[in-house]
């Protein structure tokens, strides 16, 4: 039996990094624990040398969005008899890691558009793989308690993904749902409420008709997500364009646009496969792209 006291260094909190180290820990019957620290995550690990061997091995091929930077380890002495994830611990920072937002994962959209599930439409969906991070974070470590979720208390459900370590949403952050978590409602611009707070998929699905509706008619909305607003209005419009310029004092410099496939954007620009790639990613920035000509996009997106 030997026991390692381990220091890991990188993007290992808010990404799943405890759980994968947990579940990782069980298939190596390793004991001891993991714990977030400041500025990084700590792990103590009994077991049989080659056990621990292995268990290193395989830390270090932590899929993405984890990253591991650097890992100091230490001989240790402790026992333990079973595997913790245990409480974070704040300690004097060497340097901050401040995660960013993740692009909703391919397991959250499918849960999005099945009706079956839970969280059909719910807009606030997230898991360990993929959501907000930067825009909520109001202190380190990275917990609830920690974030501007922290007024949404879970509800049994949401807790109990929460407290699973083989569960997706083992320690999301921002995990929440209908019952218990933050919602859309639709304000007008003297900021009266038109539709209130959304409580299941039908009142979703009303006030998205609503809202696409009225940009087609050339309306301008301010969306409020955790962070910040977007201001979206349709990018075919030269009028509502231009208005949009206007009332937020910018002339020239290009808006960014929304596109819900790669397909929808070969439609109007060209795309290599670089910049297919990095539209793809689980970062999924804005990217500049060249214009196709014959285009039904207002010159005035980015004249
Ligand atoms: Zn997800
Ligand atoms: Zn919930």
């Amino acid at each position: 039996m030997v026991s390692k006291r381990i220091e890991v260094y990188g993007r290992v909190q808010s990404v799943g990094f405890r759980p994968y180290v947990y579940n990782l820990a069980k298939k190596f019957c390793i004991k001891g624990y993991v714990k977030n620290k400041t500025s990084y995550v700590e792990i103590v690990a009994n077991g049989d040398s080659k056990d621990i061997e292995n268990f290193l091995e395989e830390l270090k091929k932590i899929p993405y969005p984890a990253k591991i930077d650097k890992l100091l380890i230490e001989n240790f002495d402790a026992k333990f008899d079973d595997f913790f994830i245990l409480e974070s611990e704040e300690s004097q920072p060497q340097f901050l890691y401040i995660p960013a937002e993740i692009k909703t994962c391919l397991e959250c959209l499918k849960e999005l558009f099945d009706q079956h599930n839970r969280r059909y439409l719910y807009p606030f969906i997230n898991c360990t793989h993929c959501g907000p991070r930067f825009t909520i974070i109001k202190n380190l470590p990275y917990d609830r308690i920690n974030t501007t979720m922290d007024v949404f208390i879970m509800c049994k459900k949401c807790e109990s993904e929460y407290e699973e370590p083989t569960n997706r949403r083992f320690h999301a952050q921002p995990n929440s749902c209908y019952e218990c978590g933050p919602n859309i409602e639709l304000r007008n611009n003297k900021l009266e409420v038109i539709f209130s707070k959304a409580k299941n998929p039908a009142d979703v699905e009303k006030i998205l008709e609503f809202v696409v509706k009225e940009i087609l008619y050339g309306k301008i909305f301010a969306i409020k997500s955790y962070g910040g607003y977007h201001l979206v209005c349709d990018a075919t419009n030269d009028n509502v364009v231009l208005r949009l310029r206007k009332s937020k004092y910018r002339e020239y410099k290009p808006f960014a646009m929304m596109a819900d496939s790669i397909e929808t954007i070969k439609k109007y620009c060209y795309v290599s496969s670089y910049e297919e790639k990095v539209l793809s990613s689980s970062e999924s920035p804005i990217v500049l792209l060249l214009k196709k000509e014959e285009n039904e996009i207002s010159e005035y997106v980015a004249p």
